[in-house]
């Protein structure tokens, strides 16, 4: 077994390291020692979050750095914290986690009102710059015993959900207490936007009161972080709220401001008439559309005169007590960026029409980033060094150039952690969900092996479908029939709460017989969730989810082939596809014990082409079924020892 640094072991928090877990930690500690930042890739189940945190702790201790790490979930955030509150029995440490503005905020105008989180930090400044929000007041108010506080909670490691309850209880802002606290703490555990996006990253480091250079970052689940980056830079203005902006501007007077979102509003409706579902918008002819028909002559002029009108509207409300929200406001916001990125290689700009959650047809304008790295480069480059770590990241040189990590950057893929027979990968031929042979005779077959694996797993199976469209397939191929277990399925839009509900559901069959969760690859049940032990056994990945050809897919290949000759496909089309599948086949190995089956339905699954990009532990495990029935039951019942029969 490779030996741990002395340094290093004083701060794991576990009597046993697991198997290979000294490897990922050696691979961190070594570089973050010589200030170079690391890509690795490591299973489920390896203890990364620990082996991370051990790894960086002695050598930002030593060099007096701080640790920032970034996870998606506040679940995770709070195993952060959790990791370091075992480090803290053997070590000194503190550290906090910090959500969100809106779920750290106790003012009822940002957590009622508030769509997202810049808002909410707009709502916030203005709010503290009239001084209407008695947290903030309050905290200055009793700055000598929140002081002492600050204090006694800078040497231990905190939860959001901690500090939010202290907090409630003194009358306190928990997220402006935050913010002083995590001047004084190791390690702030916090969402990925804090750090990628540009205008929340600049106030929280002026918060921080750290220089980037001074920083540990460590990213964790981060083959998500090119499409997070592509969010964050892209934008997009909704029919809607075009209406809207028409009614405000109505209701203040702002003739016209009303003559032009009507003129907008007409030609957008004129578009979609004629559209299918997304086309591509040359940016100038929709502003030559806006100078002819909307008398826009200065387009620059106009959509910043539409900006300050907007801000006017916000403090108008407010003064009145009124939640600040203008849509006007965002319309120039939107327009200005439109013009600013008018002639940019790595934007496109489209339109795309779509049903609402009622089944109404409406339409937006996007702005759409084509390139993650133009977001991640200042961070990657300004940092003391970085720990880019996931379950799924191969091929590394390709994710690394995908988000540009600096070229010094060191790329380890550690081996697989669990015992070969922990694992059952089948890739099967005769089926598939190919655009042409999509047919109801294919979907009849794929329901047929689904209902063989539901029949001879001993509990509960994931089944996760390239599209919805896949998935609406299978039901009209009467998978809820064909299988002999409670179905439980997602459906478009679906809203979080209630898909958390749908899962809690499934998963307490696991101890009673098993159920059939159907999803989507690359939805909110395939990637995040945790299916450990009989909560999920088997999972079926059916089809490969290659996105549809629309003009944001057929923009991106043509930036990425211009960008790396040769690879425009391949990181613009294939790698995307493949990622969600082995987030989805990942999703029944999550713990070191976890036995698991993975039944690929596509014989694309079985080609060397696709294989190359799923990770090392599937791979080494695969086996090529033929097209026959029975075969995938064959199988199981050797890897489960079960049989329903
Ligand atoms: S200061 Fe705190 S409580 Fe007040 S609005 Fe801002 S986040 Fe909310």
């Amino acid at each position: 077994m490779l030996k741990i640094s002395e340094k290093v072991l004083e701060y794991f928090p576990y009597k046993e390291v697991r198997p290979f877990q000294n490897e990922f930690i050696n691979v961190i500690f070594e570089a973050i020692s010589e200030g170079k930042s690391v890509a690795i890739e490591g299973s489920n189940g390896l203890g990364k979050t620990a082996a991370a945190l051990s790894a960086c702790l002695p050598v930002a201790h030593e060099k007096n750095l701080k640790i920032i790490y970034l996870a998606k979930t506040h679940r995770q955030h709070e195993r952060v914290i959790e990791e370091l509150k075992a480090i803290s029995r053997k070590v000194s440490v503190s550290g906090i986690s910090l959500r969100g503005r809106r779920e750290m905020c106790l003012h009822p105008l940002v957590t009622k009102r508030s769509a997202d989180a810049r808002m909410a930090m707009e709502i916030c400044e203005l709010l503290k710059n009239r001084e209407q929000c008695p947290y903030y007041t309050k905290i200055n108010a009793d700055f000598e015993f929140c002081s002492s506080l600050l204090w006694e909670m800078s040497k231990h490691p905190y939860k959001a959900s901690e500090i939010l309850r202290m907090c409630k209880t003194q009358g306190f802002c928990p997220y402006e207490f935050t913010k002083l606290l995590m001047n004084e703490v190791d390690v702030v555990a916090l969402s990925y936007l804090y750090v990628f996006d540009p205008i929340i990253r600049s106030r929280f480091l002026k918060n921080l009161e750290t220089p980037m250079r001074k920083l540990v970052l460590i990213v964790d689940e981060a083959h998500n972080l090119p499409d997070m980056a592509i969010d964050v830079a892209s934008d997009e203005l909704s029919l809607f709220s075009i209406r809207q902006a028409e009614k405000e501007a109505k209701e203040f007077n702002y003739d016209d401001v009303v003559f032009f979102c009507r003129k907008l509003r007409k030609i957008i409706e004129a578009i979609i008439e004629r559209i299918k579902d997304e086309e591509y918008v040359p940016p100038k002819f929709l502003l030559d559309l806006l100078k002819s028909k909307a008398n826009v002559e200065n387009p620059q002029t106009f959509f910043d005169y539409l900006h300050s009108v907007g801000n006017t509207i916000r403090h108008a409300l407010l003064a009145e007590g009124k939640f600040p929200r203008s849509y006007i406001h965002r319309l120039g916001e939107f327009f200005l960026k439109w013009i600013e990125t008018s002639e940019n290689p790595s934007f496109t700009h489209v339109i795309t029409k779509y049903k609402t959650r009622t089944g109404t047809v409406s339409a937006k304008l996007e702005i759409v980033s084509l390139d993650p790295s133009k977001i991640t480069t200042e961070v990657f480059n300004n940092v003391y060094a970085s720990v880019v770590m996931s379950g799924t990241l191969e091929p590394l040189d390709s994710y690394a150039q995908v988000i540009a990590l600096p070229e010094e950057t060191v790329m380890h893929a550690v081996s697989s952690p669990f015992p070969p027979e922990h694992i059952l990968a089948l890739a099967c031929k005769g089926v598939t969900t190919a655009m042409k042979q999509r047919t109801k005779e294919m979907y009849r077959k794929l329901v047929q092996r689904i209902a063989e694996v539901a029949r001879y797993t001993p509990a509960n199976v994931g089944v996760f479908a390239a599209s919805f469209d896949v998935l609406e397939g299978l039901l009209d191929a009467g998978i809820e029939y064909a299988i002999d277990k409670p179905l439980f399925y997602e459906y478009p839009n679906m809203k979080s709460k209630e898909n958390e509900r749908m899962i809690g559901k499934f998963k307490s069959y696991a101890e009673k017989g098993g159920a059939v969760l159907l999803g989507v690859q690359g939805g909110r049940s395939s990637e995040g969730v945790d299916y450990p032990g009989n909560e999920m056994n088997s999972v079926v990945v059916v089809g490969v989810p290659y996105a549809e050809p629309s003009p944001r897919v057929k923009a991106q290949i043509r930036y990425y082939e211009e960008r790396f000759q040769g690879k425009g496909r391949e990181y613009g089309y294939i790698l995307p596809a493949l990622k969600k599948a082995s987030q989805a086949a990942g999703r029944p190995i999550r713990t070191f014990k976890d036995r698991g089956a993975i039944i690929f339905l596509d014989y694309r699954f079985a080609t060397f082409y696709c294989q190359r990009f799923l990770p090392s532990w599937i791979r080494r495990n695969m086996k090529t079924l033929p097209d026959e029935d029975g075969r995938i039951a064959k199988e199981l019942i050797l890897f489960f020892g079960f049989n329903s029969q």
